[in-house]
């Protein structure tokens, strides 16, 4: 088994959409394509992630079943797997820690 960065495809865990990735003064990061959305994470978490379903599927044969919570400073982030084929693992990921910032803007408008 080969790591292939077509393997692993991720989908907002908020609202389906699909992620592009932008060049931001940190480096390059994972952001929602929803304008409305503010879902995103560093692209170093979906290496993380790809190790994580690599090594889970080596052991189960399967990516069923997966999850993953992932917390540093400023990102919590909850991994679950919407669909498996042999080629492509497709998980949902939310950064919670954005999601939070993002309430409670709302909250005091
Ligand atoms: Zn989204």
């Amino acid at each position: 088994m080969t790591k292939s960065w077509n393997y692993l495809h991720l989908q907002c865990g908020n609202c389906g959409s699909s992620f592009t990735i932008e060049n931001g003064p940190w480096g390059p990061y994972y952001a929602c394509e929803n304008p409305v959305c503010f879902n995103r994470f560093t692209a170093a978490l979906y290496e993380t992630l790809l190790d994580k379903v690599y090594d889970y599927v080596l052991i189960h044969k399967s990516a069923k079943g997966f999850s993953a919570r992932i917390s540093r400073s400023r990102l919590k982030v909850v991994a679950k797997l919407e669909k498996e084929t042999p080629e492509q693992v497709t998980l949902s990921v939310v950064n919670l820690a954005q999601k939070a910032h993002h309430n409670s803007i709302l909250g005091r408008m």
